[in-house]
């Protein structure tokens, strides 16, 4: 089993010898214990990651671009596998998971195709007697945090374009969910040089603080949420690191008078409860027309009772558990504060009895918008509607939030859609739909959601330095 860190291309323990236990979220067992790294750990592997930084840089483009073509043949080779060990670690219904095993390996295709698109937006002659050019060079080392709830994809994020733009990397997964990323290092050994790519597991307070503090790494980008942001952004402000930040979500779905109901509950059925609600842009603050209100309400709660939670291994299993103990208790904490604060739960709003981690698919309704859970991120299988008198007051409270990482709009009038496209201060809009993305477009929030953009030619920009090199003739 998967137990020690990744450092250049071998299997390395932590030097202290603790360990951290990894839980199977279904049953509550203990599955493992992964290496529980400290500043020395991180030490090694970002000496390795130096060390293999100035071959890497060199390479060309195409070099590169056929290694990282090379990562997505082994991650598509070795789907089963890694879907199996992602599915146990997090608790992910078999059912769900072929989805963002796909998306991974669609995005390092895309990475390494777009890390030959790099560009500066001009060369000529800007004063006389001279030429001016841009470059855009690597960074360096790149520490990468990743979070829990799609621990190979988040990691794929932030792999892809570091790699692709020329820098090396030392990864810290969620201390909760390693495997996956652990195991692809493994599968790597003869694809990435050693050094290229660095694993290093532990918690948050030593390793990923020490990969943070760490003088000779470049850059930091975490996703995680916005408490980790903030100690993040505020650690690296002492060596002046560039940081990346793909936070917490809390996205509103304005759903108009006019709108496709049958649509929405069907997209709310699967978007909103899809990996146990523990994705940073799930659907969960519904704002509904008043007309539609009633009606939203009462057929939204008849699909929410349909959910099918259970078994992850089972086919049939629509939902699973919550991650952890301490996640479980975040969720019926926020509901049952809702409740005594007078909020109506029309559907679910308990814990499920047996073991695991589980939390029913729930809707809360008759909630202010000052009230925590329609402000805080809940993380977890659970959803608020409102009823807005008017449009003006939708567009107010979808962006009466601290978070601005993704909104949805649901209308069939075209000018009403573009009027809200452009009110609302999140980093996507979609348009009668939410949840696609696509490697191409980028993702990434406003306001406490963070800054810098994940997918996307944006997303390898953020790993470069811009350079400009003036030539006198
Ligand atoms: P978390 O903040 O607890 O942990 C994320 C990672 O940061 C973990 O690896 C953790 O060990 C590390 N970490 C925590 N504190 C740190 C510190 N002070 N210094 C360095 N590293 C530290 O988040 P989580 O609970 O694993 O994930 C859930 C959160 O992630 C939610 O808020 C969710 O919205 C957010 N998220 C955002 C996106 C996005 O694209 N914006 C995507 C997925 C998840």
């Amino acid at each position: 089993m998967l137990t020690d860190n990744w450092i250049a291309n071998r299997w390395v323990p932590a030097r202290s010898g603790a360990t951290d236990d990894i839980i199977d979220p279904a049953t509550g067992n203990v599955i493992g214990a992964v290496a529980s790294s400290d500043a020395a750990d991180v030490d090694a592997a970002v000496a390795a990651a130096q060390a293999a930084f100035g071959d890497w840089s060199a390479r060309t483009p195409r070099e590169r671009s056929e290694v990282l073509h090379r990562v997505a043949d082994v991650i598509a080779d070795n789907i089963e596998e890694l879907s199996a060990l992602e599915s146990r670690n997090v608790g992910k219904p078999v059912s769900i998971i072929e989805f963002e095993m796909d998306l991974t390996v669609d995005n390092w295709r895309f990475f390494a195709s777009a890390g030959r698109f790099l560009e500066g937006r001009a060369a000529g002659e800007y004063m006389e007697g001279y030429t001016s050019m841009i470059r855009r060079d690597p960074l360096g080392v790149v520490g990468s945090i990743a979070p829990w709830n799609y621990p190979l994809n988040m990691a794929t994020w932030k792999l892809g374009p570091a790699l692709a733009a020329g820098n090396t990397v030392v990864l810290k997964p969620s201390e909760l969910t390693p495997y996956t990323a652990l195991r692809l290092a493994e599968l790597l050994a003869d694809v990435l040089p050693p050094g290229v790519l660095n694993v290093v597991c532990g918690q948050g307070e030593t390793a990923g603080v020490a990969l943070v503090e760490h003088p000779e790494v470049a850059m930091v980008s975490l996703t995680g949420s916005v408490a980790a942001g903030r100690a993040v952004a505020s650690a690296a402000s002492n060596s002046l690191k560039r940081v990346h930040l793909e936070l917490g979500g809390k996205a509103p779905v304005i759903v108009f008078d006019d709108a496709d109901i049958d649509a929405v509950v069907e997209c709310l059925h699967a978007a909103s409860f899809y990996n146990s609600g523990q994705d940073c842009t799930a659907p969960c603050r519904i704002i509904a027309g008043a007309r539609v209100y009633d009606d939203l309400v009462s057929s939204l709660s008849a699909s929410v009772a349909s959910v099918v939670v259970g078994d992850p291994t089972d086919p049939a299993t629509e939902m699973g558990p919550v991650v952890s103990a301490e996640q479980l208790r975040r969720v019926a904490g926020f509901v049952d504060r809702a409740r005594e604060a007078g909020a109506e739960v029309t559907v679910g709003g308990s814990v499920r009895a047996g073991g695991g981690y589980f939390y029913e698919p729930s809707v809360v309704v008759g909630v202010g918008q000052a009230s925590e859970i329609v402000q805080r991120e809940v993380f977890g299988p659970v959803i608020t509607v409102q009823n807005a008198a008017d449009e003006e007051t939708a567009l107010n409270w979808a962006n009466d939030c601290d978070y601005g990482l993704a909104a949805s709009v649901w209308t069939r009038d075209v000018g009403r859609a573009m009027r809200m496209a452009k009110g609302l201060k999140f980093g996507t809009v979609w348009v009668n739909d939410h949840i696609p993305i696509i490697s191409e477009m980028p993702h990434g929030g406003f306001k406490q959601s963070g800054y810098g953009k994940d997918m996307s030619l944006y997303a390898v920009e953020h790993y470069t330095e811009l350079k400009h090199v003036m030539i006198k003739h």
